[in-house]
């Protein structure tokens, strides 16, 4: 068990997936020196992080898997399609992001399947069903784990978080140089970064740019992530067949 930090439920005693993480790459479908990279909360075209971002990965020859939340796939239906074309990996991460902590088994299925809905509708596939999904906030609740398994989903975890939420252009770097090191030590791993950013922009510029909802400095964030990653010998993989994930030391938060 542990303890949600999420505003409005803190010190809430939830089943976290850090609890559920490993300290051995056994069962995470990656092997030591693979990395997969996750993007989350997206499509965002705010500052056209979303798309961006493809044009680095695909600069880069890098697969990633994008956690896509329902209400954001109907504002930018062609990014997803982009995404499912270009051969990303596309996980259901609910319709409206609400935290698993507020919903049942019921609401949880419902959030799922809207989301299966809009997906299909971005890709022109009616009955779409998601193969992979991840829980808003990372939070597995025992709600989760049952919609989870009704539906035969496979839950994409993580081994680090960087926190990098809690940055943004005036001061990412400490989380990207972070990251890089907790690769580099612990041979790969199974990373998260937000492209997303469920919040409305600030109005004025200097507020805008000291913003953690500003993701515009992630695509650039990425491709140094890349670069220096492969030049340290890493491989990057697509995070596909990976049901559970270790945790490796976490970076401290900025
Ligand atoms: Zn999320």
């Amino acid at each position: 068990m542990g303890f949600c930090n999420i505003e409005g439920c803190r010190g809430t005693r939830v089943l976290s997936l850090f609890t559920i993480m490993r300290r051995t790459t056994r069962g995470t479908g990656l092997q030591p020196g693979q990395v997969a990279l996750t993007f989350d909360d997206g499509p965002n075209l705010e500052a056209n992080v979303t798309p961006d971002l493809l044009d680095v990965l695909h600069q880069h020859s890098v697969k990633a898997g994008f956690c896509i939340v329902g209400q954001q796939i109907a504002r930018y239906p062609d990014v997803v399609r982009r995404m499912s074309h270009s051969g990303h990996l596309l996980i259901n991460h609910t319709q409206s992001h609400q935290h698993p902590i507020r919903q049942n088994v019921v609401t949880l299925l419902d959030e799922i399947e809207a989301c299966d809905r809009e997906i299909g509708a971005a890709l022109g596939i009616e009955d779409y069903r998601s193969e992979y999904f991840r829980a808003p906030f990372g939070i597995v609740t025992i709600a989760v784990r049952r919609a989870v398994r009704q539906l035969g989903l496979k839950h994409v975890l993580l081994s680090h978080y960087g926190w990098d939420t809690r940055v943004g252009p005036h001061n990412f770097n400490s989380v990207v140089d972070l990251l890089i090191a907790n690769a580099k030590k612990n041979q790969g791993g199974m990373f998260v970064v937000h492209d997303g950013s469920l919040c409305p922009p600030k109005i004025r510029e200097e507020d805008w740019n000291r913003s953690t909802e500003n993701r515009s400095w992630v695509p650039a964030a990425i491709s140094r992530i890349i670069r220096e990653l492969k030049q340290h010998g890493l491989q990057f993989v697509i995070p596909g067949n990976i049901s559970t994930a270790r945790r490796a030391r976490p970076v401290a938060a900025a």
